[in-house]
């Protein structure tokens, strides 16, 4: 599939796209989406890697038209009576979903699904639970590691060792991936002890993470929404689901902050926004960061369901709490988008897994 993989995007896809191919065929009963925010405009990308979850404004907008012309967008109560077996949905349902809790939700995305009048799912963290100013904290470890003076050797920082960093980019992104697992290990505040003296020790400023948070396209791109930021978002008709207090990799932690993760959040946002939260998605919500454990979590804390963030069929007999969804990247193009979204890539995948 990895070696077909530039035939079907740049010639299978766009053709079968331009012949209206995916919307005609039967997709799966309900296809979730899931979103990580859209780009202000007049922002500079500053990572490509780090950038290419988000999309820019025109996609977003066009695609949520593609989705309004060819498929039936529900709301997120419309998803729960379905859930609850209450209610049908229309053929070829769709629900957006979006992660994180950034800014750019309440700046960008809401104006633009308020214009479209649809409404979205968005999971958010403990983060914004509170009013300080931050970002999330796998994200600042990799802009602080991009940033690093190269180290010849492996250092030991706060007790987790670091692998010596060379001056690519890719050698560091390995290094990222490590300590995303050895820092989701300790509680909040040992990592971000963690990142306050990794970024002395690797010859960073004391203030060398406020640009992102000061500067207001850069601000709305990495900062975390805050209580009455949050509150303005479902202020506006969008419904809010947890992503645990501090987006660890879960399978990473011991149980007892895994439980703490997964249940402290959906406490602390059903006392702060006084409505009921009956969703989770698993933070990264692959198969190496969230299991079986996890999800018994999430229905012990009484959720309702849980979304993972890999594709695979949802329809009423799908398990609760490993919900598919479809991850939109920077790098899709419409046709791309659509085989996704139809079920259409999905399904090829599985046939020649
Ligand atoms: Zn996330």
């Amino acid at each position: 599939m990895r070696l077909v993989s530039p035939i079907l995007h740049r010639v299978i896809y766009p053709l079968l796209g331009s012949m209206g191919y995916f919307h005609s065929r039967a997709p799966a009963p309900v296809t979730v989406i899931t979103y990580h925010g859209v780009l202000p405009s007049g922002y500079t990308t500053e990572d490509a890697f780090l950038d290419n979850t988000l999309v820019t404004e025109e996609s977003f907008r066009s695609q949520l038209r593609l989705l309004k012309k060819h498929y039936n967008v529900v709301s997120p109560d419309e998803f729960l009576l379905w859930l609850r077996k209450s209610q049908e949905l229309p053929e070829k349902a769709i629900l957006l979903t979006c992660d994180d809790g950034l800014l750019n939700h309440l700046s960008v995305m809401v104006p633009i699904l308020q214009q479209e009048k649809l409404k979205c799912l968005l999971f958010v963290t403990g983060s914004s639970l509170g009013n300080t100013r931050e970002m999330l904290w796998y994200v600042e470890l990799y802009l602080l590691l991009m940033q690093a003076q190269a180290q010849d050797e492996p250092l030991l920082v706060q007790g987790i060792v670091v692998p010596k960093i060379s001056d690519g980019a890719g050698q560091r992104r390995s290094v990222w991936l490590s300590l995303l697992k050895s820092l989701s290990h300790c509680d909040v505040a040992a990592r971000s002890c963690f990142l306050e003296d990794a970024a002395a020790r690797f010859g960073l400023q004391p203030s060398w993470k406020m640009r992102y948070l000061d500067d207001p396209l850069l601000r709305d791109r990495f900062q975390l929404l805050r209580l009455p930021e949050l509150k303005q978002l479902a202020d506006a008709g969008m419904t809010i689901g947890a992503h645990t207090l501090s987006h660890p990799v879960l399978a990473a932690q011991s149980l007892e902050l895994a439980s703490a993760e997964i249940t402290e959040c959906r406490k602390g946002l059903e006392q702060s926004l006084g409505r009921e939260v009956w969703a989770i998605a698993y933070p990264f919500g692959d198969p190496g960061s969230v299991g079986a454990r996890e999800f018994k979590l999430a229905e012990e804390s009484g959720y309702e369901c849980g979304f993972v963030n890999v594709g695979g069929v949802l329809n009423a007999a799908a398990a609760r709490f490993t919900l598919p969804r479809v991850h939109v990247t920077a790098e899709m193009s419409p046709s791309v988008y659509e085989a996704h979204v139809s079920g259409f890539h999905d399904a090829l995948r599985s046939r020649f897994a």
